[in-house]
């Protein structure tokens, strides 16, 4: 049995959504103490016990401490099931994190599976739908690893609701190497409403155009399906071998220009980086990256968040992470032990 301390580096939920992945993976039984304990409201909410309980039914699990509010969880893991999962979070918590938490174990299991949830697709603080799809599967494809996305409804905060399905092929994993851009960036935006007035996503358009000089046809603006309202902004950065993809909310209060703008200094910031990696796809490769063993990255300044999700990995898995300044950047790498 594995103890860990929930307030080790960033002490939030990643720590548990990681401890839960490679407990399954490596069949190792786990006990954590002080959840999230570096947060305003500490111990389990909605999304992480929706991620408690999803990794439990994928691993067969005897868990102590699932419920919300518990700063405590025991989990042992009896054996990994491929299989046809439904997760839903009743609320509009994050449905991508929740899909992170499993997603290891399902790689790692021994036939096809599928994922349907529902819940938020589009949060603050979280991968958006979008994210996974550009940027993190095909990586993840690269990898040897197998992830198909469909989003039916978007679902934002507060009302939820959002429907999606990932399906998930067994990986046979192969280390890569993402060190440098290929050729000049090439940038597209989504811009995604529901249930707003039209001139919100058109300000927003027209803000891209003016920071980043997009044209109007690089430019996309859906109205989707959703049981709420929201707003999404969605900037792809294409580098050749990685496309990256930086996001912002629409929030009451929140000024269209404001959202726009924020994207443009998230974008401008990693282009002036020139890495192909931005600091979220950097901690979510991490977990391939250990369990392929091998492979390097090219980044910004690693940020707490990446160096705890390293510190957990290596607690579960024999790998070490390198992260060293190199020429002007960060170089990422994992190695065997
Ligand atoms: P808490 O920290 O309150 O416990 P949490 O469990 O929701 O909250 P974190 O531990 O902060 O989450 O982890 C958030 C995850 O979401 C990280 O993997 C991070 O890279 C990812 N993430 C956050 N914002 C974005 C974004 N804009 N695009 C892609 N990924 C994101």
């Amino acid at each position: 049995m594995l103890f860990l301390d929930g307030s080790m580096g960033e002490g939030g939920g990643q720590v548990l959504r990681t401890a839960l992945g490679l407990s399954l993976v490596t069949g190792t039984a786990f006990s954590i103490e002080k959840i999230r304990a570096g947060r305003e409201k500490p111990g389990l909410k909605r999304q992480h016990l929706t991620a408690v309980l999803a990794a439990a039914e994928v691993g067969d699990a005897a868990v102590e401490g699932a419920a919300i509010g518990s700063q405590r969880l025991t989990f042992k893991p009896k054996g990994l099931r491929a299989g046809d999962y439904r997760f839903a979070i009743g609320s509009a918590g994050s449905t991508t994190l929740v899909l992170q938490t499993v997603l290891p174990a399902l790689l790692s299991a021994n036939g096809p599976s599928t994922v349907e949830l529902v819940g938020g697709t589009h949060n603050p603080l979280a991968p958006p739908f979008d994210f996974l799809q550009h940027a993190f599967a095909p990586v993840l494809h690269r990898m040897g690893a197998g992830l198909g996305l469909e989003i039916h409804k978007h679902g934002f905060y507060p009302a939820g609701g959002g429907q999606w399905r990932a399906t998930i092929t067994p990986a046979a994993w192969q280390p890569i190497e993402l060190l440098t851009r290929l050729g000049e960036p090439q940038l597209r935006a989504r811009i995604v409403s529901a249930k707003i007035p039209s001139h919100v996503a058109q300000r927003e358009a027209s803000m891209l155009r003016a920071r980043l000089k997009l044209r109007a046809d690089e430019i996309t603006i859906d109205e989707v399906a959703s049981p709420g309202p929201g707003n999404a902004v969605m900037l792809r950065l294409g580098f050749g071998e990685v496309t990256e993809l930086v996001s912002g909310l629409g929030d009451r209060g929140i000024r269209a220009e404001d959202v726009a703008g924020n994207v443009a200094n998230e974008a401008e910031e990693l282009l002036t980086a020139n890495v192909p990696v931005g600091e979220h796809l950097a901690d979510q490769l991490l977990i391939p990256m250990a369990l392929a063993r091998g492979g390097a990255f090219r980044t910004m300044t690693p940020s707490l968040h990446t160096r705890t999700n390293a510190q957990v990995i290596e607690q579960f898995l024999p790998v070490q992470f390198a992260m060293r300044e190199d020429a002007g950047a960060w170089r990422i790498e994992v190695q065997s032990r």
